[in-house]
């Protein structure tokens, strides 16, 4: 018999499990694409390498890594300081804007301008490496970049919701090989987080308890545990959206992503490194889309236990998953699991010197 599971801690969504015998060969069938990203035929064409005087997009921060920390460069355009470790861009052709274009118009034909900020952060001048060889103290100078964004966005006037992510290969939504994060804002809050953080309400409400605690107590050293740290557990959710999809959670409650000391970033690092190495150990460097889901901080009532979600994209949908929302999983969540959490714990032995 096949499963059909529901996601009743956050989501309220359904997923379909065939009862399919889980050997390797079975998933290495449904991973269709193995290879290394493509690359940019030119790396003389990057926006994003040091170098490169043509960048089209407004280079607004620049931070070197020097004396144990991370320090704010001052350079204009003019005066590009090459010697950067992450630098922050404008999108010159935003999908979200903060020039007003004053398109309103009622329903139902309704619209309204799209505000926002658009930026571009680089995690590293190297452009053929991937964000899954990005090293601890890369992702550590990433997350403290991020926070800091997410700090001054969400005091600007006209963004209720900051949202961050990423991805890898053409399926992953990338046009540029040159490792980047997205940041995009917007005056409302996005779907999948607004029906997160009601989910969440109400069953705080009910039970006057954090979902997602119970969740991840529920899940510390259960089957689709993928490893767990002092402050974060990798984990492939109960219903998963997509194959080997996982997530990464803090295991204290915690609303604000912005707010997490300087420990917990560390540790964060080293969980990150460790799964997204796993899962190219497992996976092959296949197209993924990473999303943060963090709270909109200005709005009380629509708080989350933040958390990251990977979605490796190592096969495509049918019109089941498209057209009506039933999302097919092969191999199985605790299979997944297995194997992602075999390949992680490797990794994070091998990070922290153990092996
Ligand atoms: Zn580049
Ligand atoms: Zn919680
Ligand atoms: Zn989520």
């Amino acid at each position: 018999m096949s499963e059909m599971r529901k996601d009743c801690y956050v989501q309220d969504k359904f997923v379909l499990i065939p009862n399919h015998v889980n050997k390797d060969e079975d998933l290495l069938k449904i991973i269709q694409q193995k290879n290394k990203p493509e690359s940019l035929p030119d790396n003389n064409n990057c926006p994003y390498c040091p170098g490169n005087k043509q960048i089209s997009d407004q280079l607004i921060l620049s931070f070197v890594f020097k004396d144990g920390m991370l320090q704010r460069l001052y350079d204009s355009q003019d005066t590009v300081n090459e010697n950067w470790t992450i630098r922050v861009f404008e999108c010159k052709n935003p999908i979200v804007s903060t020039t007003p274009t004053h398109e309103y118009s009622d329903k139902p034909y309704y619209r309204e301008p799209a505000y926002g900020y658009d930026f571009i952060i680089i995690p590293t001048p190297e452009h053929d490496v991937s964000l899954t060889d990005l090293s601890i103290e890369q992702w550590t100078n990433l997350l403290l970049v991020l926070q800091d964004r997410v700090r001054w966005l969400y005091s600007q006037r006209g963004v209720t919701y900051v949202a961050i992510y990423a991805g890898r290969g053409s399926n992953g939504g990338n046009i540029i090989t040159h490792p980047h994060f997205h940041i995009t804002t917007f005056s409302s809050i996005p779907p999948v987080i607004e029906k997160e953080a009601k989910t969440f309400h109400q069953l705080m409400n009910e039970t006057g308890s954090c979902p997602s605690c119970n969740m991840i107590e529920s899940e510390i050293n259960g089957p689709r545990q993928l490893f767990s740290t002092a402050h974060f557990i990798a984990m492939v959710p109960w219903a998963p959206t997509y194959n080997c999809e996982f997530w990464i959670c803090p295991r204290k409650h915690s609303t604000f992503f912005s707010k997490i000391n300087q420990k917990e970033i560390s540790d964060l690092s080293l969980v990150i490194c460790s799964s997204m190495r796993g899962m190219d150990n497992v996976l092959g460097k296949t197209d993924f889309s990473m999303a943060f889901h963090i709270s909109p901080e200005k709005k009380n009532s629509r708080q989350i236990h933040w958390h990251i979600e990977i979605y490796p994209l190592i096969s495509s949908w049918s019109g089941l998953e498209r057209g009506f929302g039933i999302f097919v999983n092969v191999p199985n969540p605790e299979y997944s699991a297995e194997l992602l959490g075999a390949a992680s714990r490797k990794e994070l032995a091998r990070l922290m010197g153990i092996i």
